[in-house]
This record gives C-alpha cells, sequence and structure tokens, in this order.
C-alpha cells in the first residue's frame, strides 16, 4: 500500500524459532513447529519508520496448522528453546 506518494506500508514475517517439539492438534502427535512473527511496517522512502499489528503464531512443519499465541506465550518458547 503506497500513501501519498512517500510512505509504503508493508507486512513483514520473520521466524523466531525453529524445531519446537509440541503436540499439534492436527496431526495428534507431538512435532516439530517453527514460531513466526508477523507486523505491518511503514516506511518513507526506505526509511523504517512504524511497526504496529504485531502477530505471533505457531506452524507445525508436518502439516502446516496455525495457531495464534500472544506475545508472552512467544517470550516463554524463545527463552525454553535458547
Ligand atoms: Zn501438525
Amino acid at each position: 500500500m503506497i500513501l501519498f506518494g512517500l510512505i509504503i506500508i508493508r507486512d513483514r514475517e520473520r521466524a523466531l524459532a525453529e524445531g519446537i517439539e509440541r503436540p499439534c492438534p492436527a496431526c495428534g502427535r507431538t512435532q516439530p513447529h517453527g514460531l513466526l512473527e508477523t507486523y505491518r511496517q511503514a516506511h518513507l522512502f526506505f526509511i523504517p519508520l512504524w511497526r504496529w499489528n504485531w502477530r505471533r503464531f505457531l506452524a507445525c512443519d508436518v502439516c502446516g496448522q496455525v495457531e495464534s499465541i500472544t506475545a508472552e506465550e512467544a517470550g516463554e518458547i524463545c527463552r525454553r528453546s535458547e
């Protein structure tokens, strides 16, 4: 999305952790999961300005089942996986 020809808004995604072993509700077994974070970011030309609409997800590596989690849960998973 481009506003006023100067500010560009993009959705971003990054992986926070991989290979997190946990039960998958779709598979019904313990499977490796990836922890993903998405957010929306505004840029002025190529300069990043603001980030908002943060969301965290756990995605099963086997079946692709995606589960939304809170920032606190994501932080706890990151601490345990270190
Ligand atoms: Zn699964």
